[in-house]
């Protein structure tokens, strides 16, 4: 699948917001970051609790000048990481590229790239600006891409393929997927066994519960946890933090 950022002049950012908060997923949950969540995602998960930043035409339009300046503003003394999330960053991939490099060169943080990684082409050109990278594999249940299975199929081969890159980069990807009551156990198992046909040097495998919209029962969690274990012993089932604290 590929999307293009068309009528995205060069050096302008469409974002969405930029906060500080506690990471509220993944294997850095509870760590001090601050979040550049970029507008627009050419995916639709049923699910999603970004809806606001789905549209292209979401968040304000500013200059790449504007958001760096923001960022400076606002980061705040030891923050662990800067968030590039969205919406999907990979939708503006060359603005995330000038944005992470003035974080990491200018401000000596880590990035972290938070992405459906829906387009592999552009991950590469992301991935040597990022020091640590969430491959986010979506199952069919998600209905994160219109067209049926053809297209699911393209999206979950991009997903492998980021993985591929960020694991012999040696960045240390950690996987997410979410998992609702009805997510299939099989197509579940199936994308297990692919992805550590890819790499097992990842650094965490989180199976995060939906929040809100079919939330998995605990023998549905455990069942999508033994599918993992056999690969991976560190599974973790991990739900979203900062919606059980009540920040954003
Ligand atoms: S990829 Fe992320 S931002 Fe896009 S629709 Fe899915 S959950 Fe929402």
């Amino acid at each position: 699948m590929r999307h293009s950022s068309r009528g995205r002049e060069p050096g302008r950012v469409r974002l969405s917001e930029i906060f500080t908060s506690v990471e509220g997923e993944g294997v850095l949950f509870g760590t001090k970051t601050m979040f550049v969540r970029l507008a627009g995602c050419p995916l639709k998960c049923h699910w999603c609790d970004t809806t606001y930043a789905i549209p292209m035409d979401s968040g304000v339009d500013l200059s790449v000048e504007e958001v760096k300046d923001r960022i400076s503003q606002e980061l705040v003394p030891n923050t662990y990481k800067v968030n590039f999330t969205g919406g999907e960053p990979l939708a503006q991939h060359r603005a995330v590229i000038e944005l992470a490099r003035f974080v990491k060169e200018k401000k000596g943080v880590k990035t972290y790239l938070e992405s459906a990684c829906y387009d592999s082409a552009r991950f590469a050109e992301v991935l040597p600006y990022m020091d640590i990278v969430k491959v986010e594999f979506k199952l069919k249940d998600a209905r994160a891409v219109a067209g049926g299975d053809r297209n699911y199929a393209t999206l979950v081969k991009n997903e492998l393929e980021c993985l591929r890159m960020a694991a012999e980069a040696c960045k240390k990807p950690y996987v997410k997927v979410v998992v609702t009551n009805s997510s299939d156990l099989k197509e579940f198992t199936d994308l297990v066994r692919k992805i550590f046909a890819v790499t097992r040097d990842i650094a965490g495998f989180i199976i995060q519960p939906s929040s809100k919209v079919d939330e998995p029962v605990l023998e549905r969690l455990f069942a999508f946890y033994d599918a993992v274990y056999p690969y991976y012993d560190q599974v973790r089932v991990v739900p979203q933090l900062h919606k059980v604290i009540g920040v954003r």
